[in-house]
C-alpha cells in the first residue's frame, strides 16, 4: 500500500469534516490551518470555503467547520487493502462547531470498512463523553483513539482518554513544547513523541522526550518519535555541538532528524494480555530519575 502522507505514523488522510479553532499551546503554529488556507484560496474545493480569514496579516481560522462532499466523506471506501487512516487531519473529530451526525456518518463509514484502521486524534477530549452518551454511539473495535499532550497543563487529557472504551488509545506528545513531568500510562498502548516544525518552530529539550520515553518503558507503552522538529532541537547539535549539516549526514530521517541517542524509535501498539500493573513503588523509582520531577496525578 502506497501512503499518501508523509505522516509517518499512518499512510492516509481523510477529512469528513473540515476548520477549527486554535485550543491549546499546540496549535499555535497549526499546520492545518495554513494548508487549509491554501486550498480555500484556490476556490476549487468548497467544503473549504469560510474555514479561514485574516487577522493582522495572518491567515487563521474562522472557528467554521463544514462537512465535506459526499465524495470525501466516503473517500475511505475507495482506499484499497488494509490502509492506517488518519481521521480529521484539517480539523478536531470532537470540534464544538461538528454535528453529531457528521461524526455519525463518518463513524458509520469507518464500520462499512472493518478492513481499515482509523486513528481519531482530538485535542478535546472533554467532548468525546457527552458526544458518545447524547448519540448513544460506541467506537468500532477498528478505531484508534488518542489525544495529544503538547506539555504539562494538557496531561489531564490522558485520564479523560482513559475512560472511554476503546480498542487502543494513544497519546501525541507533538509538537512538544514543555515538559510535560510525571506519566500515569495505565491502559494507554501506544505513545508518538515530536518536536514542532516549520518557520517558527518552538525548540523541544530532548530531556523532555527523553523522559517520556522512560515513561514508556515503565508501563510498557511502544512508542514512536516521529522527528526532533528543527535541527536546533536534535540533540547531535544542541548537546553535541554538532552542525545541522553534520547531523543531517548522520540522522536524515524526518524534519530535524529522529534519532534519539543513536537509536531510532519507530514502535507501534501491540496487544497487552501479559500486562502487569505498574506499582507505586516502580512509580517513585521513575520519578527519581528526573531531578524536579513534578507529580500531576
Ligand atoms: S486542534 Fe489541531 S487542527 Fe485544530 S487548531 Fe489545534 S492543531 Fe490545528
Amino acid at each position: 500500500m502506497t501512503a499518501t502522507t508523509k505522516i509517518e505514523w499512518t499512510e492516509h488522510t481523510w477529512n469528513p469534516f473540515v476548520g477549527c479553532s486554535i485550543h491549546t499551546a499546540g496549535c499555535t503554529n497549526c499546520y492545518a490551518m495554513k494548508q487549509a488556507h491554501r486550498i480555500e484560496s484556490f476556490g476549487t474545493v468548497s467544503h473549504y470555503d469560510g474555514v479561514t480569514h485574516k487577522v493582522n496579516g495572518r491567515n487563521v481560522w474562522t472557528g467554521r467547520v463544514n462537512r465535506a462532499s459526499d465524495r470525501a466523506m466516503r473517500k475511505p471506501l475507495s482506499i484499497g487493502g488494509q490502509a492506517l487512516i488518519f481521521v480529521n487531519s484539517m480539523s478536531d473529530f470532537f470540534h464544538e462547531s461538528a454535528a453529531d451526525d457528521w461524526r455519525r456518518e463518518a463513524l458509520s463509514v469507518m464500520r462499512q470498512c472493518p478492513q481499515h484502521t482509523f486513528q481519531i486524534l482530538t485535542k478535546r477530549p472533554e467532548n468525546i463523553g457527552p458526544f458518545l452518551s447524547r448519540s448513544g454511539e460506541t467506537f468500532p473495535a477498528n478505531v484508534w483513539l488518542g489525544v495529544t499532550v503538547e506539555h504539562a497543563a494538557t496531561v489531564h487529557r490522558i485520564a479523560q482518554l482513559r475512560e472511554v472504551p476503546a480498542e487502543v488509545r494513544f497519546i501525541s506528545f507533538e509538537p512538544l513544547v514543555g515538559r510535560v513531568g510525571d506519566l500515569d500510562l495505565d491502559g494507554i498502548h501506544w505513545a508518538i513523541t515530536g518536536g514542532e516544525s516549520g518557520p517558527r518552530a518552538r525548540r523541544c529539550d530532548p530531556e523532555w522526550v527523553r523522559e517520556i520515553l522512560a515513561w514508556c518503558d515503565l508501563y510498557d507503552v511502544p512508542a514512536f518519535h516521529k522527528q526532533w522538529g528543527t535541527w536546533a532541537s536534535n540533540p547531535l547539535v544542541c548537546e553535541n555541538g554538532m552542525t545541522p549539516q553534520r547531523a543531517a549526514e548522520l540522522d536524515p530521517e524526518g524534519k530535524g532528524g529522529s534519532l534519539v541517542d543513536g537509536k531510532h524509535v519507530k514502535r507501534w501498539p501491540h496487544a497487552r494480555a501479559a500486562f502487569s500493573p505498574v506499582t507505586d513503588s516502580q512509580r517513585a523509582t521513575m520519578a527519581s530519575h528526573f531531578p524536579g520531577s513534578i507529580s500531576m496525578l
